[in-house]
């Protein structure tokens, strides 16, 4: 069996800046990144909000720059699937794909999170062109624009006010005749004028052309079918922390986000560490992502020495 050092699992901001921090303390990371190398991120186009950048920069680069940067500072970067973990009595073994496994002195889960979709054949098709999971990532093109966003959450509210901040119009798609947000949250929808609810409706299918998202075929529960004309579609009706395979072991809350003592990274098991949105089920950005990568790789870096 094949032992390092420090073990990180997840291609994302986290994973990467975890690996730059580890690698220049000289920790020889290896960095598993699974069929989504990039992250959630690479799901969207121009990163605007990433501090750094002043005209943007495309998501897809930001992300191969930070693994180049981990690669050239040593980081041992590979293409695999983490199958299955094994916490237990001190040990630290990932398995890859269904035959490798790995022994760590240190591992660090930065798997993130995925968003929930509605599974619709439609939206995945216009995945990036029009279809969003992240108005604080993707709402900046629809200004002026009229979007729709599915839920009824505090999600999906917050999503909403933003959005409303900068587009004509704002739909919120809930399913039922209530919300399910905060009171609070409810109330900011309710005054904010330019957003409509369509209660008690799903959505049928995204519509759109070669250029993207049109509109959206909605049914309401009594069964009227009708359309609304939007050129953004954000979905917001939860995230699933990609945290599964190691709950066995790891303390999360009851949402499966994996629980971290205080400002630190270190999980309930001594040696294994969390950073990004496996751990965040607030904040959910990519600079966060990153800062919590460089805390884990620190958090390892003390635990390896001793203190
Ligand atoms: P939630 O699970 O709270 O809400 C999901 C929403 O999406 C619900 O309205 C749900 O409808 C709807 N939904 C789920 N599946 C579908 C579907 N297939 N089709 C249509 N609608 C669907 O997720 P959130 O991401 O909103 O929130 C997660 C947690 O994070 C919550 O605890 C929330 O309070 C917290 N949070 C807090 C914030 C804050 O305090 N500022 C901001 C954001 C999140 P239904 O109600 O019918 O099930």
């Amino acid at each position: 069996m094949e032992k390092v050092r420090c073990l990180i699992i997840g291609g994302g901001p986290a994973g990467y800046t975890a690996a730059i921090y580890a690698a220049r303390a000289a920790l020889s990371p290896v960095l598993y990144e699974g069929n989504e190398p990039g992250g959630q991120l690479t799901t969207t186009t121009m990163v605007e909000n990433f501090p750094g950048f002043e005209g943007g920069v495309d998501a897809n680069e930001l992300m191969s720059a930070m693994r180049a940067q981990a690669v050239r500072l040593g980081a041992d970067i590979r293409r695999g699937v983490v199958t299955s973990a094994d916490l237990s009595d001190g040990k630290h073994q990932v398995t890859i794909g269904n035959k490798e496994t790995i022994e760590a002195d240190a591992l660090i889960i930065a798997t993130g999170a995925s968003a929930k979709y509605l599974g619709l054949p439609s939206e995945r098709k216009f995945r990036g062109l029009g279809v969003s999971a992240c108005a604080t990532c993707d709402g900046f093109f629809y200004r002026k624009k009229d979007v729709a966003v599915v839920g009824g959450g505090d999600t999906a509210c917050e999503e909403a006010s933003y959005l409303a901040g900068l587009c004509r119009k704002v739909y919120m798609i809930v399913r039922r005749d209530v919300l399910r947000a905060s009171k609070a949250m409810q109330q900011r929808v309710m005054q904010t004028p330019n957003i409509e609810i369509l209660w008690n409706c799903q959505t049928q299918e995204v519509l759109g052309d070669e250029f993207g998202v049109t509109g959206a075929r909605l049914q309401r529960n009594d069964g009227e079918v009708f359309d609304i004309d939007v050129d953004g579609f954000f979905l917001a009706i939860g995230h699933h922390p990609n945290s599964d395979l190691f709950k066995e072991w790891v303390s999360v809350d009851e949402a499966g986000y994996i629980i971290t003592e205080g400002k630190s990274s270190r999980t309930c098991v001594p040696g294994v560490f969390a950073a990004g949105d496996v751990q965040d089920p607030t904040y959910r950005q990519a600079v966060n992502a990153a800062a919590s990568g460089c805390r884990a790789a620190l958090d390892a870096e003390k635990y390896l020495m001793g203190i």
